[in-house]
């Protein structure tokens, strides 16, 4: 079997190791290039639609935290895999506890019911969730709150134990447009400093160059890390 997993983008190592050493680089020289400390920046495994090879392959190579966005292809890819583990995907209420008992961040609580659900699992299960408050800054994204309402929701899940609430997570808008990305990047950038916390969610693989000038402390990289969704060579 190879271990080779998905389509490497367009002059990409062809190895997932050599793609994870290639983003890491650039992600240092992005960062030095806005006065940022190259560590300041992590960098998240996005794993959805890959296989559970892939993902024992980039921890392999040194990443420390992985991401998914629906619990059940979690369960059992992730099962007795040690790293820190991230719920990228919308919440359901009624899934709270499975989503607690599989990850150990939740990065999309967009609504105080669903911050109340994870909390109320945490506790049952007695395990602590780091949180993070997901806002909409793009059109064309289904969820998260609005920006200007970040920091009261913040406020009303710090009062729950065991939430953690660590900072803030956005999805950028779907488009061409740098300074569009850039905008959307600032407003994130604005309700993260009113809410608090250590951990800026921002930046995909086709955005996070953006996101680490506007002071992501998180990128959340699929397709630059694994190749395309869903091609196993
Ligand atoms: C899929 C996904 C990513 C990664 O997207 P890529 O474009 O493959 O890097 C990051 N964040 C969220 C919330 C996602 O759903």
């Amino acid at each position: 079997m190879t271990l080779e997993v998905g389509a490497p983008p367009d002059g990409a190592s062809n190895s997932l190791a050599g793609r994870v050493a290639a983003i890491r680089d650039r992600i240092a020289v992005v960062a030095r290039d806005h006065g940022r400390a190259p560590d300041s920046v992590g960098l998240l495994g996005v794993t959805k639609s890959q296989p559970r090879d892939a993902v024992v392959l980039a921890l392999e190579a040194g990443l420390a935290d992985v991401g998914e966005n629906y619990v059940q292809e979690a369960r059992t890819k992730y099962a007795g895999l040690r790293a820190c583990k991230h719920f990228i995907g919308h919440v359901q209420t009624n899934k709270a506890k499975a989503i607690v008992d599989v990850f150990d961040v939740v990065e999309s609580i967009d609504r105080y019911e669903a911050g109340r659900a994870i909390g109320r699992a945490s506790r049952a299960l007695g395990k602590p969730i780091r949180t993070l408050v997901q806002i909409n800054i793009s059109p064309s994204e289904r969820y998260g709150i609005d920006p200007s309402e970040a920091s009261e929701l913040a406020s009303r899940l710090r009062e729950e134990e065991g939430l953690d609430v660590d900072g803030v997570m956005a999805i950028g808008p779907l488009t061409r447009d740098r300074d569009a990305i850039l905008r959307a990047f600032e407003r994130a950038a604005g309700a993260f400093e009113r809410v608090g916390g250590a951990t800026l969610s921002l930046g995909m693989s086709g955005d996070f160059e953006e996101a680490i000038a506007c002071g992501s402390t998180m990128v959340r990289l699929g397709t630059a890390i694994f190749g395309k969704r869903g091609v196993v060579q």
